[in-house]
């Protein structure tokens, strides 16, 4: 575990008043570490969880050659481009056992789907493109020429996976056809990384959580929210820990449960510059925390740090019992102290906690790719600084990809977040964005 400075020194110009957004991926990048523990879970548990393990095939699949269609398999050396072919029919190749016997030239097998190839026959054609015809006892089909090549539909032994080849990777998450994929392996359990517990918050005298009486100059809570459905999309174990006033032993409360609970602690609220609660106090009381001012938009304010498990506290009999439980995490838990503004929780979220969540849960960190799409209006924009808008994306009547803003982008309003299906990125040295340019678009669906 390196502390703040040991990361403050590691990176070139580092600055917490002027933090660019790639600056602070790199810090944050620094600053998880992958949890250790494996589970090895059933196939219905693993859903969404992380490989730890190269997950290596322990035979071919398919393990035959076999027939891709419902039809007629011969050997392919006797198609002619020119000329019909004609086959007596011996027998039927059914789906699940061995066709006995032995086929010779003018001969074939019918063949369901699946089936595996009678010895020596490598092609396939379908049923609905021979003629049949019976004399007596006799079956008969006549293939018209053109139609086909040897090897035609016939799917090959392994060429799905081949034995001792890794079918699946070490730190993929495993998403339904990789569940698909390992039980066609035959595989019941697959080894994961446990599962990152995530603690969350809100902090603020005027947040009412739901189910209390509205009163002057008071919120709802949203934040709670949001982060619950986004670390839910993420397969993460959450810990409600509600609202929590403006009190420094309701706040030290908190944060040394969740620091005791929790790989990781998300706050909203309570970071901003002149912010005249205790929050931002206790933070750094009982951690290594930062505070940034992140050249973003919206965002900006943002603590991150650990929250330092107590180590032990005495106990009155004088035998040093922690009046915490065991601690799961010697090293506490990873602070994200994100800013209160609703939108500015869910971009700070996607920009930040979910790329550092995932270094955290084992997983492959690649950025999920983003779209281009063409604006549909001029944008203003100041180079030197991201700037996140919400927006709609729609495919323009010549298919090409085209995205418009939702409305209002102020960082409270989230009625413009929850009518868009994506954020536009606009790069820290980008400029004015006119109609018809292209923009960079992270989509909502594959993230969250
Ligand atoms: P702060 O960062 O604490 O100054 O909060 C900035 C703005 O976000 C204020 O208008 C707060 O009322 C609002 N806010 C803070 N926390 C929440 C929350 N949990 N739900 C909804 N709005 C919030
Ligand atoms: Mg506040």
């Amino acid at each position: 575990m390196k502390t703040l400075d040991q990361i403050a020194d590691e990176l070139q110009g580092y600055d917490p008043q002027a933090m660019s957004a790639d600056d602070v991926l790199a810090f944050l990048s620094k600053l998880v570490t992958p949890v250790q523990d494996v589970l090895e879970l059933p196939l219905f548990e693993a859903l969404g969880r992380v490989l730890a393990e190269d997950v290596i095939s322990p035979f071919d699949v398919p393990p035959h050659d076999n027939s891709a269609m419902d039809g007629y398999a011969f050997d392919g050396q006797q198609l002619s481009a020119d000329a019909p072919l004609e086959l007596q029919v011996m027998g039927t190749a059914l789906a699940g056992k061995a066709w006995q016997g032995s086929v010779n030239a003018g001969q074939c097998v019918k063949i369901m789907t699946g089936a595996i190839m009678p010895q020596g026959l490598d092609t396939v054609v379908p049923q609905e493109f021979v003629k049949l015809s019976q004399v007596g006892e006799t079956s008969r089909i006549t293939i018209p020429p053109g139609l086909l090549r040897t090897g035609d539909n016939r799917r090959r032994r392994g060429e799905d996976l081949m034995q001792g080849k890794p079918a699946l990777q070490k730190s993929e998450p495993l998403t339904p056809a990789r569940l698909g994929l390992a039980a066609s392996l035959g595989l019941k359990t697959l080894k994961t990384w446990r599962p990152l517990r995530v603690a969350y918050f809100s902090t603020g005298d005027e947040i009412l959580s739901l189910g209390e009486a509205p009163r002057e100059g008071a919120v709802y809570d949203s934040n709670r929210y949001t982060v619950f459905g986004m670390l839910s999309r993420m397969g993460c174990q959450m810990i409600d820990m509600g609202v929590v006033r403006d009190d420094p032993a309701m706040l030290e409360a908190a944060f040394t449960h969740a620091a005791t609970q929790a790989d990781a602690i998300i706050t909203s609220g309570g970071v901003s510059v002149g912010e005249a609660d205790f929050t931002k106090a206790m933070m750094k009381k009982l951690g290594d925390v930062a505070f940034w001012r992140i050249a973003m938009r919206p965002g900006r304010p943002m603590a991150v740090g650990r929250i330092l498990p107590i180590k032990s506290a005495s106990s009155p009999d004088g035998k040093g019992a922690s009046s915490y439980k065991q601690h799961s995490n010697p090293d506490g838990a990873v602070l994200f102290g994100l800013p209160g503004n609703p939108v500015a929780v869910m971009v700070t979220f996607l920009a930040f906690v979910r790329p550092a969540l995932l270094q955290m849960m084992g997983a492959s960190t690649a950025p999920a790719p983003q779209l281009k799409a063409r604006s549909m209006e001029a944008i203003r924009k100041k180079p030197g600084r991201t700037e996140y808008q919400r927006g709609w994306v729609s495919t323009a009547p010549d298919g090409s990809l085209q995205v418009k803003t939702t409305g209002s982008q102020g960082s409270g309003v989230l009625r413009s977040m929850a009518e868009a299906n994506g954020l536009m990125v606009l790069h820290h040295t980008q400029g004015n964005v006119a109609i018809g340019d292209e923009v960079d678009v992270m989509m909502f669906d594959s993230v969250i």
